[in-house]
């Protein structure tokens, strides 16, 4: 039976190996912290379950929920609430709620639209008339500011396109692809021009299949942390875990060795399940296209920090799911997430857990502060723009660095010549957030079919 070497503990190494338990095939599992799971971290606090890294993932990509499910674990699931689903958005200091009916930067319902104070009025009248574009032929990859700002001007760039992808990407819209990122809506714009007008379609094709109502996020009771704790459980009696930095992979007589503490380590396979940058080094001595390829694949690095409150400690929390920070308005904040009224059983009614997301393109010098300093920012920009100055009663603050993969312009197309490479070396496999998705969910997935692959001796694509 052939011996696959996974390198990276995170979700995608994790459901990787999980696969190789299920297939009944040999695997190894190297992970260079103590600990498995990657940027997926839960605490418990004073009853509050607190997610350092991801916090859900999305409900419509099936591969999160149907691993939940298959672990047994799909009593724990629990859904947004998404009857209070009302994000703000800070223009001019103050939170300004996201007009209803918006699809991301896309709006369908006229009077939300008309009424907010959020855009001017040249932007609104922008906004009508694309509904009005007609179907364009295919174009070159663009950014995504490019391609917001030719459908709705700068305006929606600037207080939609940019806080909406800070707070998931960490991006930067003048540099991620809108290819890559935003696929949905460049097909909507190739089939019907506007983008609103496809939306709308979408939504009423959705609604005649009864998918409409579906939940926007899916997460676990106890924290995501659930699910990399379950995988670890099914794959530790039948897989090696190995806590240590792999330095060097060489290819030597058909088959990969792994250089680690001294050690080398066999296996007929190889599945990088590790950022991109450290694929790349890792492959340095094998292939130095590849190598370089996935090097130049960029990452952002980013903080989240919880603070925890006794309720009647702070002030009103305004209903809904949490704020944007526009970059044109940003001081240290990014994003914040008012954690129990997104999700329920996260936070005990007796409290009140903001979860806040700083750094990111642009803004990462913030994980040079002191953890005293970073709290100081944030409490400053939580005291202007909620009028908040209660102590918390604890905090929880984790720095991640290089974690988030970046769609560049460019980047599907980098991404294919990366797969075309690799597949010259018999027995590797690339998976993570680097490739085809960012999201748990395509780490889950891209995971497992690598592992497939191998465990049956194809390629995974
Ligand atoms: C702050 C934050 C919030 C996020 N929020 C969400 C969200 O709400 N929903 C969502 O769907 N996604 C979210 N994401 C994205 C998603 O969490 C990640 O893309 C996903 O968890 C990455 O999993 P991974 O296993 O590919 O990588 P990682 O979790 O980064 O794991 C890679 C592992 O490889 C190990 N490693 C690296 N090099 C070596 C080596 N040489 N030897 C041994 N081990 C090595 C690392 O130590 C690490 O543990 C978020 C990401 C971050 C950082």
């Amino acid at each position: 039976m052939p011996r696959t070497a996974i390198i990276g503990g995170g979700v995608t190494g994790l459901a990787a190996a999980y696969e190789f338990v299920c297939a009944g095939a040999e695997a190894v599992l190297i992970e260079a912290e103590p600990r498995l799971g990657g940027v997926i971290q839960t605490d418990v606090v004073e009853g509050c379950v607190i997610e350092g890294g991801p916090d859900s993932f999305l409900s419509a990509k099936p591969a999160g929920e149907e691993l939940v499910r298959e672990l047994g674990l799909g009593g724990e699931l629990i859904s947004s609430n998404d009857h209070q689903r009302v994000t703000y958005v800070v223009r001019h200091g103050r939170l300004v709620p996201l007009p209803d009916g918006l699809m991301m930067m896309v709006p369908t319902r006229v009077m939300p639209l008309v009424l907010s104070p959020l855009l001017g009025w040249g932007t609104k009248l922008r906004m009508g008339l694309e509904y009005f574009r007609r179907p364009r032929p295919a174009r070159a990859d663009r950014s995504v500011a490019e391609f917001i700002e030719d459908h709705y001007g700068r305006e929606a760039v600037d207080y939609l396109a940019e806080p909406l992808l800070a707070g998931v990407y960490g991006g930067s819209p003048e540099r991620l692809s809108v290819e890559s990122v935003l696929a949905r809506f460049v097909e909507l714009e190739r089939s019907y021009g506007s983008l609103t007008r496809g939306v709308l379609a979408a939504r009423r094709a959705a609604r005649a299949r009864g998918t409409e109502s579906a939940p926007l996020f899916r997460t676990l009771k106890g924290g995501l942390a659930q699910l990399t704790a379950e995988l670890e459980k099914r794959i530790r009696p039948h897989c090696r875990v190995i806590h240590g930095r792999a330095e060097r992979v060489e290819r030597a007589g058909g088959r990969w060795a792994v250089s680690l503490g001294g050690e080398t380590l066999d296996a007929d396979n190889l599945l990088l399940a590790c950022q991109a940058w450290q694929a790349g080094a890792l492959l340095r001595s094998v292939d130095e296209r590849l190598s370089a390829e996935l090097e130049a694949i960029p990452y952002t690095s980013s903080v989240t920090l919880a603070l925890g409150y006794r309720r009647e400690d702070c002030g009103p929390v305004p209903p809904g799911f949490g704020f944007l920070v526009p970059a044109r308005e940003r001081k240290a904040l990014v994003a914040c997430t008012f954690v129990g009224a997104k999700f329920p059983h996260r936070v005990p009614d007796s409290h009140v857990v903001l979860r806040c997301f700083l750094g990111g393109a642009g803004g990462e010098a913030v994980l040079e502060l002191s953890d005293e300093e970073l709290i100081r920012q944030v409490r400053a920009d939580l005291s202007r723009l909620l009028g908040w100055d209660a102590d918390p009663r604890f905090t929880r603050l984790r720095r991640w660095r290089r974690a988030m993969a970046q769609y560049e312009v460019g980047h599907a197309r980098r991404v294919a010549a990366i797969r075309e490479m690799a597949a010259r070396h018999p027995g590797l496999e690339l998976a993570g957030n680097a490739y085809e998705g960012i999201g748990v969910p395509d780490c889950i997935r891209t995971g497992r079919a690598a592992a497939r692959a191998l465990a049956a001796g194809t390629a995974s694509r």
